[in-house]
């Protein structure tokens, strides 16, 4: 199976994972005009999108992709959220934790996340063509879970508590919201030296805030986390 961002950040979301058989995209959150862009082929071959939560930078292009008769999976919950008309809403598969469901060769579990939303989803999704399994968590104050047999980890690494605390451009409200909702990097290592990574080739942090986090140090900290093999590597902010 196959990783790859194509944005990441709070300005926009959208990121494929593939096992060469069966193409999902995880979020929308570009125009419909930059992530036909950043794809580089036809939206219309995806066999699905998946979408965490309402919030725009993972939705932003939720009507036309369902409009062009892309399956969308979204939570009851989220597609509520988005008010979305009812003639697209009958478009949309809902889904929800804890029930699984399959696309192509590709199985997908969804699991919740902690977030300033509706009903916001993670997913475990493996394959059936090379079994892999990949975990996807974004947009989540905590990740209190195991992923026995995880290949490919991809987790929200948004902000570092000091740099956010000495900020004297963000608002105190918006500090409050950040620190309630999204995952700070040492509750990140926190979460994932729980976790059983024996099988892990690469992990990958996404949405990295643009003023609230270093990369370097970010890296650093994880490879500290995790077990030596682990490829620890940033999506592009
Ligand atoms: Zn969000």
């Amino acid at each position: 199976m196959i990783f790859q961002s194509l944005a990441s950040s709070s300005s926009g979301n959208a990121y494929l994972v593939s096992d060469g058989n069966t193409r999902i995209l995880l979020e929308c959150g570009l125009s419909h005009k930059k992530l036909q862009q950043a794809c580089g082929f036809k939206l219309t071959s995806l066999d699905a999108v998946l979408i965490s939560h309402e919030h725009k930078d993972h939705s932003h292009c939720v009507e036309k992709i369902l409009a062009s008769g892309i399956p969308v999976y979204l939570s009851q919950g989220t597609a509520r959220a988005l008010e979305l008309p009812e003639k697209l809403l009958d478009l949309a598969t809902e889904m929800e934790a804890g029930k699984q469901f399959t696309v192509g060769t590709l199985t997908v579990m969804p699991f919740s996340t902690f977030h300033d939303a509706q009903e916001p989803l993670g997913f475990v999704i493996q394959s059936q063509v090379d079994w892999d399994v990949f975990a996807f968590a974004t947009d989540t104050v905590n990740l209190p879970y195991n992923f026995p047999g995880v290949n490919i980890l991809a987790v929200e690494a948004n902000f570092q508590q000091d740099i956010l605390d000495r900020s004297q451009r963000m608002p105190e409200k918006t500090k409050h919201r950040v620190s309630n909702t999204h995952m700070e990097i040492d509750k990140l290592c926190q979460c994932l030296r729980r976790m059983d990574l024996r099988a892990c080739r690469e992990l990958w942090l996404l949405h990295l805030s643009s003023a609230m986090s270093h990369e370097g140090q970010f890296i650093h900290k994880v490879q500290r986390a995790v077990p030596g093999w682990v490829q620890v590597r940033c999506c592009p902010k």
